[in-house]
């Protein structure tokens, strides 16, 4: 048994901070996992990387055995407690979109919930622009368009290879930050008892 809630959404859409917010608000214990996190420890340990923007250049084929190694360790968390999994429904790479969850990826992991967190291209933009934190792509609102599209036809793959139903979630400026946090609470909230 196990209570796995996927969250996804582009660079900058502000899915980490929704995240945090829900978490500190939700009557359920999760534990929090990143994907990317995971990833980059396995392939710092193979030797394949140095910095975390580096592995989405890395072989597609390298990036799936990665993905693959990281869902059986999440899988394991999954059997005791809930697992809030912060992720990419897609990733961006020069040769191509990837599929955050090939098949057997999506089957291993077997969500309860795929959460998509959207904003408008031009609040996404200018969010990306103000983290200088991070090697972002740059990209035009046309193409940040592109990718939201693409990740919702991504997630409803995934949900024919697992239980998952999709949420949409959208997070504007001003008071849609609020209204966010509070969507995915419910949905964490629903988490409570399951594994009593
Ligand atoms: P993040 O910090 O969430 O932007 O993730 C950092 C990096 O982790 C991404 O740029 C991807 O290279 C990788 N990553 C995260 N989730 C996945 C996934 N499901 N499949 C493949 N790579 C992923
Ligand atoms: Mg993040």
């Amino acid at each position: 048994m196990s209570f796995v809630v996927m969250i996804t959404g582009i660079p900058g859409v502000g899915k980490s901070t929704i995240t945090r917010m829900a978490l500190k608000k939700t009557k359920a214990r999760f534990r929090l996992v990143n994907f990317g996190d995971l990833m980059f420890e396995e392939a710092v340990k193979s030797g394949l990387v140095r910095h975390r923007d580096e592995m989405r250049r890395l072989n597609p084929e390298v990036q799936k055995e990665l993905q693959l190694k990281v869902a059986r360790k999440i899988v394991e968390i999954a059997e005791r407690e809930p697992v809030l999994l912060d992720t990419h429904a897609t990733i961006r790479t020069p040769a191509g979109y990837l599929l955050g969850f090939p098949r057997e990826v999506i089957e291993v992991i077997n969500p309860n919930f795929i959460v998509i967190i959207e904003a408008s291209p031009s609040e996404i933009l200018g969010r990306r622009l103000r983290d200088l934190k991070r090697d972002r792509d740059v990209e035009t609102e046309e193409q940040i368009q592109r990718h939201q599209d693409l990740n919702r036809a991504a997630a409803v793959s995934y949900a024919m290879h697992s239980h998952a139903l999709i949420k949409i979630i959208e997070n504007h400026e001003d008071k849609g930050l609020k209204e966010a946090v509070h969507e995915l609470v419910e949905i964490l909230n629903l988490a409570v008892g399951e594994y009593a």
